[in-house]
């Protein structure tokens, strides 16, 4: 079975295609800048496991039925490609962030499905908009190919109603949905169910604290298979401190902001969004950069690099509570993935918490799952890539079984 893994954004779209014989990529790439007068298109596609073809186009993308047509002819194409026909794909698995409370799993795209998702859109305004959009042009494009619909919060629905309330008046949750939704969920989920593989345990046997850190970061207590908890809240803003999002911050922080410095709860909110977090304090949003800055002796990178560590710690320790004992922690995304001194700061003195970190281990980056911690510790530590592409072709195939 080949599926299409579509994600697409208000001005982007990202694409993979897998074969699902071997769970392959066949091909991906990026369409960005849809809309503005130059567009960019980039992509690779892997006919063999020693072949890479890329082809890189900058042009006018008008729209992303556009992009999504110059993508399915390089797919499809002599100079490229890997199939021959459109109608070698056999589904279309999208990435659509909010599913509010509407979905719990993944699900075959219909009428109602596209009316629930844009039911989600005052949730994810951003987002389900550009998601419906991709589904849409992915209907028009590849009539009769079945699309599947893979939900950002669909993890985190198990989460009991203790984890996932605010403390606000109870009509708000009826009226206005205001909860907790998390996100990063099909990462959760992939490196929750790929680190009990590891351990040569079932999901369901182990306490898992999950900890995807990337330009977003989040973090799940997953109790045996299901989320428990999550860091991200209604919006991908709350949690551990982020690139540029504060993450969890005082509420009442917004109102002093918004009197002191005259601005709107908009302007507020575009600064805990964009202009928080690393780059807040310290003007650099890239962990690489910080890491750079550090070097040379930059005193408020530091300061931003411990503040992150700390926060990541923290819910370590709330997470670790939550579950009542945890069998593995898991490091994925960007920085999870790359990133030996961060990874290093959040583990050290976790003893305490039965979590023993081998530096030795831990030292570079990891493109393959790896043990990180010591032969005493009672927590195993793992660092594991994660693959939000394949789980969502994987829930593709496993709905159309
Ligand atoms: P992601 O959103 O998962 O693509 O992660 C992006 C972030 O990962 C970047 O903003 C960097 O901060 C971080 N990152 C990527 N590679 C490295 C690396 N080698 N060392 C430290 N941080 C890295």
């Amino acid at each position: 079975m080949k599926v299409l893994v579509i994600n697409a954004g208000s001005s982007s779209l990202k694409y993979q295609l897998l074969d699902m014989e071997n769970e392959a990529v066949m091909a991906n790439g990026i369409v960005e800048r849809i809309g503005e007068t130059v567009g960019k298109l980039t992509h690779k596609a892997f006919p063999d496991t020693d072949n890479e073809k890329k082809v890189v186009k900058e042009e006018e993308i008008k729209d992303h039925k556009i992009g999504m047509h110059m993508v399915l002819d390089l797919i499809t194409g002599s100079e490229a490609g890997v199939i021959s026909d459109p109608k070698e794909i056999d589904a279309i698995g999208h990435r659509v962030v909010q599913g509010g409370e509407a979905f719990t799993s993944a699900c075959v795209v219909d009428g109602p499905v596209k009316v629930a998702i844009a039911d989600n859109n005052p949730l994810a305004p951003l987002h389900n908009p550009a998601n419906l959009m991709g589904i849409e042009v992915a209907e028009e494009l590849f009539p009769g190919t079945p699309n599947v619909a893979v939900f950002d919060t669909e993890f985190h629905s198990t989460m009991p109603k203790e984890a996932f309330l605010y403390a606000l008046p109870y009509d708000y949750y009826k009226e206005l949905r205001i909860r907790r939704y998390g996100f990063h969920g099909t990462s959760h989920k992939y490196v929750s169910r790929k680190v009990a593989e590891c351990m040569g345990k079932k999901a369901d046997e182990i306490n898992v604290i999950t900890v995807h850190l990337g330009n977003g970061c989040s973090m799940a207590a997953v109790e045996k298979g299901k989320c428990q908890d999550t860091s991200m809240g209604m919006t991908p803003l709350a949690g551990v401190m982020m690139g540029t999002r504060s993450g969890d911050i005082d509420p009442a922080i917004v109102a002093y902001i918004a009197e002191n410095k005259g601005m709107s709860a908009t302007e507020v909110d575009s600064v805990l969004n964009k202009q928080s977090g690393l780059k807040g304090v310290c003007g650099l949003n890239d962990m690489r950069d910080i890491h750079s800055a550090v070097e040379n002796g930059d005193e408020m990178a530091k300061l931003a690099l411990d503040m992150f560590a700390y926060d990541v710690k923290k819910y370590i320790g709330a997470y670790t509570a939550v579950l009542g004992s945890i069998d593995a922690i898991v490091f994925t995304a960007g920085i999870g993935e790359n990133d030996d001194i961060t990874r290093a700061l959040i583990c050290e003195n976790l003893s305490g918490l039965g979590i023993d970190m081998d530096f030795d281990k831990n030292n570079g980056r990891k493109g393959e799952p790896t043990a990180v911690h010591t032969d005493a510790s009672k927590v195993q530590v793992w660092v594991i890539p994660t693959n939000e592409e394949l789980q969502i072709a994987q829930e593709a195939v496993e709905l159309l079984k």
